[in-house]
């Protein structure tokens, strides 16, 4: 969306980019952004982007600024911004939940909060990170005890090293792809180190492009997303999205993605004043909200 002329993560002559994934990705004369999310971004794409690091103010266009750990992936981050008038939070992709190869999430109140809402329908209540891997290294010891290889399909931007991560902390072995290993380098660089990829490795991680259909998958395979048969979700279930709505004490919130529309009408039935946006409107631009 575009607000005051400031695209965020979206497209526009001053923008700031919230992470390394492509749907998120902008084009503009200047980007505003974390290192990790330039140099992950960099595998892509081009542009000139201006680095800034968590918790240091500064100008975005004529506006004072800082960025907030979002903990989605390396680098993710949300934008808090003091306009004139009010001061607005923007998510990105979040969670609340503390990931391995993530900066820990951490919120502040804001008078307009903007908030992703992916999996923003109660229904998405997923483990904990930590339960999660529990039930990932137990599928992982049990396809190895039949003797088969295990695999693990995952975005290849994030996930993919999270699991990378979790199976070296539990001394697994993974045989993966050069696009999965190129991110990991990068990771590397900001001090995630993976001693385990192995051409030879036990365990087997794929990336995917598309969400695949989870009845495809054979007893030996899982699919790890929200949307998959194991639920290590980088973005925020339902229930960690409202403990960020209360956290920030917002007096105005706009969903955007995903449950955009079931998400505001959840929270309005709970008393706050939410709109669901389209992630390409230009909020205060025009009386189109
Ligand atoms: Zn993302």
């Amino acid at each position: 969306m575009i607000i005051y002329g400031i695209g965020l993560d979206t497209s526009a002559k001053v923008a700031f980019q919230s992470h390394a994934h492509t749907d998120h990705f902008v084009s503009g004369n200047v980007i505003f952004s974390t290192k990790a999310t330039k140099f992950l971004s960099h595998l892509r794409k081009g542009g000139f982007y201006k680095v800034v690091p968590f918790g240091k103010s500064f100008y975005i266009g004529d506006y004072k600024a800082k960025l907030y750990p979002a903990g989605h992936m390396l680098g993710s981050a949300q934008i808090y911004i003091e306009f004139d008038e009010f001061s607005l939070l923007y998510t990105g992709d979040v969670k609340w939940f503390r990931l391995r190869t993530a900066e820990k999430s951490r919120f502040r109140k804001a008078d307009i909060l903007i908030i992703e809402a992916t999996f923003g329908v109660p229904m998405y209540n997923f483990p904990s990170p930590k339960e999660a891997e529990k039930k990932l290294i137990a599928f992982v010891e049990s396809v190895l005890d039949k003797g088969k290889t295990p695999t693990l399909y995952a975005n290849q931007m994030g996930k993919a090293q999270e699991l990378l991560k979790i199976l070296d902390v539990h001394g697994y072995t993974v045989r993966t792809s050069r696009d999965i290993i190129k991110v990991a380098r990068i990771y590397e660089k900001f001090g995630i180190k993976f001693k385990n990829i192995d051409n030879d490795g036990e365990v087997l991680l794929r990336g995917f492009r598309s969400p695949k259909p989870r009845n495809s998958l054979s007893p030996y395979e899982l699919y790890v997303s929200g949307f998959g048969n194991l639920k290590l979700s980088n973005h925020g279930d339902f229930w960690e999205l409202m403990r960020i709505v209360e956290k920030v004490k917002p007096e105005k919130i706009y969903t955007v993605y995903g449950h955009a529309k079931e998400f505001s009408k959840i929270l309005k039935g709970l008393g706050y004043d939410a709109t669901a946006i389209d992630k390409d409107c230009c909020l205060y631009c025009y009386k189109n909200i």
